[in-house]
């Protein structure tokens, strides 16, 4: 069955096959944050979603190249900066440094790229002097640079606006976007004094670049005039993905996009969680109450990308619960599993519901599908191990498929390893054993527990499990 993905630009189910000859390698682009603060659980519902896309296209087979932008120059980092009185680059590094924690909080693997929009203002500038040449781009009184959408008959498609009912002028309500006009866009802002000491050299006069030529510069730098995949939340379709369409296509005269893929937003209330409407919480803030980055990502992974996620505390006890039950399967089929090192031919039931779950990832990353064929695996390898019918082998087996999904899902336990300090006190206590020191025996037990292990003296020696 064919990988398919539902194209915001065709509004269709669609068979993804990358541009690449040999059908491998996969070029992905996602917008990564505008970094004038520390991110919201709803940015990384989108961070998560396109981790989620990434990590299944890779265990189909794929190359994923991603590039995730950073937002470092725009009116609100700007605006950050100069009422704190400090320079931009030491403003956004701040929030910069705190965004890579929070991934790895998150268990978002890197991507290869993470470009930061103030190192590429040549190829910005680059971009617009071809726009210029073209006639595409011109210079307004007040110096600013726009982009002349009358030249692009393209645009409005991927949002799928009629640009005949649209008035030049007429502004479109959408969100924080709200400033944005249906006109044309700019795409380089002459530096007023707002802008303090930020400011570039252009053949046209001092200023900064707009946001939308940002990420067509940076995406195309990295990764060439021509994209398969390009993601971000519902929001970025209009106007920003749209212009970044018309900007890049109106340069390289290329498809800029095969696939568009946009999630839907983390909702509170109804509402679309977001800084301005001040109903958000940082990654740091759930931390903080006590939940952890994986019962997070695990919160935000498992509802289709597509559909609205409404966030509550009852959802993340929920995740806290389902993991449980995760980690309680995984352990026990580890404990049937230790005396195998094999894995014998997975019974037909088990071997189907793993390869299953990939399937239905395939249809657009189903994950609700997806998840209750892990649920079922473990609702029936757990039957299976209270009738005695799962072998050690077989144990291995489901262990390694469960290893294949986790490739996927990320929400592994924490590998536990024991600290070198544990393990020396194991080896003393089995000293003390041997000669029969019982009582030193008892507080090594006590010592080795107080690091978070227990030890239990099984006919192949000492085994460490977790202190719960
Ligand atoms: P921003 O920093 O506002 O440019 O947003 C970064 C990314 O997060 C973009 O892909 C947005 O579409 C996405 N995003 C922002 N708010 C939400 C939300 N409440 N739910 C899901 N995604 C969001
Ligand atoms: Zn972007």
């Amino acid at each position: 069955m064919p990988t398919r993905f539902f194209n915001t630009y065709s509004r269709e189910l669609e068979e993804f096959r990358p541009l690449d000859p040999s059908g491998k390698r996969v070029k992905l682009y996602t917008c990564g944050p505008t970094v004038y603060n520390f991110a919201h659980i709803g940015n990384f519902r989108a961070y998560v979603f396109e981790d989620l896309l990434q990590r299944h296209l890779e265990a189909r087979g794929f190359d994923v190249e991603r590039v995730m932008n950073l937002t470092d120059v725009d009116d609100k980092t700007i605006r950050g900066c100069r009422q704190l009185g400090v320079r931009l680059a030491d403003f956004t590094q701040k929030f910069k440094d705190a965004f890579f924690e929070d991934l790895g909080t998150l268990r978002v693997k890197r991507a290869q790229h993470f470009p930061a929009a103030t190192d590429y203002v040549a190829q910005m500038i680059e971009m617009i002097r071809v726009l210029m040449e073209k006639e595409i781009a011109y210079q307004a009184e007040d110096k600013s640079l726009y982009f002349r959408l009358s030249k692009f008959p393209e645009y409005g498609k991927l949002a799928h606006l009629n640009l005949d009912e649209l008035r030049p002028g007429v502004r479109v309500q959408s969100d924080e976007y709200e400033k944005e006009n249906i006109g044309d866009f700019a795409l380089w802002k002459a530096w007023d004094e707002n802008d303090g000491d930020v400011k570039w050299d252009s053949p046209w006069g001092p200023g900064r670049p707009g946001w939308h030529i940002e990420c067509s510069a940076m995406a195309t730098a990295l990764l060439g005039p021509e994209l398969d995949i390009h993601c971000g939340g519902v929001d970025n379709i209009f106007p920003h993905h749209e212009a970044e369409i018309a900007q890049s296509e109106s340069v390289t005269g290329k498809k800029f996009a095969r696939y568009w893929m946009h999630n839907a937003h983390l909702m509170v209330e109804g509402q679309k969680m977001s800084k301005s409407a001040g109903n958000f919480y940082t990654l740091r803030d759930l931390l903080a109450k006590g939940w952890t980055g994986r019962e997070i990502r695990y919160a935000l992974i498992t509802v289709n990308y597509r559909l609205p996620l409404n966030f509550t505390f009852d959802g993340l006890a929920a995740a806290r619960s389902a993991l449980g039950r995760i980690d309680e399967w995984a352990a026990r089929l580890a404990d049937r599993a230790a005396s195998a090192i094999l894995p014998d031919e997975l019974p037909a039931q088990f071997a189907s519901g793993i390869a299953a779950f990939f399937t239905d990832l395939d249809e657009d990353l189903n994950i609700s599908g997806a998840m209750g064929r892990v649920f079922d695996l473990i609702r029936d390898t757990n039957r299976a191990l209270d009738a005695g019918e799962i072998s050690a082998g077989i144990a291995v087996g489901i262990l390694e498929g469960w290893k294949r999904i986790d490739s996927v899902l990320g929400l592994e336990r924490e590998a536990h390893n024991p600290s070198p300090e544990a393990l020396a006190l194991v080896e003393q206590r089995q000293i003390a054993r041997t000669n029969k020191q019982w009582a030193e025996s008892d507080r090594l037990r006590d010592a080795i527990a107080a690091l978070g292990w227990i030890v239990k003296d099984t006919k192949d020696g000492p085994k460490l499990t977790p202190n719960p």
